[in-house]
């Protein structure tokens, strides 16, 4: 009986999928999908918690919810998948893609071009970091302010965006975060002409949940421009989940 109802529901949820084209419908629909088949998982739950996950699944779908894929969370963008790493979305310990090749030549293209336009910045910049390496980095942030404090300006292990290999924190000369005002205004303003945002801005720890970062860039692609224009948020501008860990 509980088997049936899954089935049929998996069925509904598989037929939905196919049937809708819209960004916000096809991402409500694969959420559905992975939630039922976590119902499949747990088959030995009781009929109230059944209910309780159908229940889930119907307040579930009006809401942009992205997609875990066992290594990162995503959702659908414009041009294509879009991956969100914030304290709601981890990624897996073990993904280690290492510097995105399409994001590091942005990279540098930004790079060059700030330099060209007379910014002091350091050939040394910090891009892919692994789980290991974030790990140690966050232990030793917490050793010195304490949990509470680094985590608003450090991610903990596997909640990193530098583990998918597509964010970068510029450097100024001396070697320093870039905080230089010309600098970052360029960059806040120019970021997107190569596919970058910047990721945590003024006024949105709430959402972000991180400090303002001016540093910290993202590679997303031509999307990069809609967001940018938006004034969102990547949280903001998916409809995402955002903020503070669970
Ligand atoms: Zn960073």
């Amino acid at each position: 009986m509980k088997k049936t109802s899954t089935v049929l529901l998996l069925c509904l949820a598989m037929v939905s999928l196919n049937a809708c084209g819209s960004k916000k419908q096809t991402t409500a629909s694969s959420e559905k999908k992975e939630r039922v088949t976590t119902t499949n998982i747990t088959t030995d739950s009781t009929t109230e918690n059944q209910k309780a996950r159908t229940t889930e699944v119907a307040s579930s779908i009006e809401e942009t919810v992205a997609h875990f894929n066992g290594n990162y969370y995503s959702v659908q963008g414009k041009y294509g998948e879009v991956v969100i790493v914030n304290k709601k979305h981890p990624l897996s310990a073990s993904y280690a893609p290492g510097e995105n090749p399409e994001a590091q030549a942005a990279f540098w293209r930004l790079h060059a071009d700030m330099q060209a336009n007379g910014f002091a910045l350091s050939n040394h910049y910090s891009g892919f970091r692994s789980y290991e390496t974030q790990a140690s980095l966050y232990d030793s942030y917490v050793a010195r302010d304490g949990q509470g404090n680094a985590d608003r300006y450090s991610a903990r292990p596997g909640y990193s965006e530098h583990q998918t290999g597509l964010a970068f924190d510029l450097m100024d000369a001396a070697g320093n975060l870039l905080q230089e005002p010309n600098a970052v205004n360029w960059l806040a303003q120019h970021a997107h002409e190569y596919g970058f945002i910047v990721r945590y801005i003024e006024g949105k720890e709430a959402v972000t949940g991180y400090m303002p970062e001016t540093w910290h860039i993202r590679y997303i692609g031509p999307e990069a421009t809609d967001i940018y224009k938006s004034g969102l948020t990547l949280e903001e501008y998916f409809g995402i989940d955002g903020g503070g860990y669970e």
